[in-house]
């Protein structure tokens, strides 16, 4: 969880705020009986939050070293031949495997995109010719292609 000003970069488990919660909630109308039990930070008592990406309010801190590490590992595997799979991702937060994927796609000739993706399914016309983009079901995708593979076998 977070803060949603946020007044600093801190991150918490969600564990302690949830087990006070569930201690006070109704089992039958599922109604917090304790006003106290809902999170405040813990630095300058505002609203908390869940850290995900919903707005400007987002603390990225915790994600920066992971952050960091795939781009390098983008920058040493430029030449490599890839096979990138793109399961699913839409626009709610393209910043952080679409667009990224489509990146390397386009910076990497080596390289094809399947994007397996029943609503969003196209690629864009700069790497048409390195990528493919499957509108279906991807348990269906996935199931067809050990289907065509079984055949061949
Ligand atoms: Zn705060």
């Amino acid at each position: 969880m977070q803060c949603m000003k946020p007044c600093s970069d801190e991150t918490y488990d969600t564990r302690a705020f949830l087990d006070k919660m569930l201690e006070n909630l109704d089992s039958v109308t599922y109604e917090n009986m304790d006003p106290n039990a809902i999170p405040k930070c813990l630095k300058c008592g505002g609203k908390m939050f869940m850290n995900v990406r919903g707005g400007r309010w987002f603390i990225e801190k915790p994600y920066e070293k992971q952050q960091s590490r795939f781009q390098n590992w983008i920058q040493t595997h430029l030449d490599t031949p890839l096979l990138l799979l793109d399961m699913g991702t839409g626009f709610d937060t393209p910043s952080s495997v679409r667009w990224p994927m489509e990146q390397i796609t386009y910076h990497n000739s080596e390289s094809f995109l399947l994007r397996f993706n029943r609503d969003y399914p196209d690629v864009p016309k700069e790497i048409v010719n390195l990528s493919k983009g499957i509108q279906m079901d991807i348990n269906k995708s996935i199931g067809k292609i050990y289907q065509m593979n079984s055949l061949k076998q």
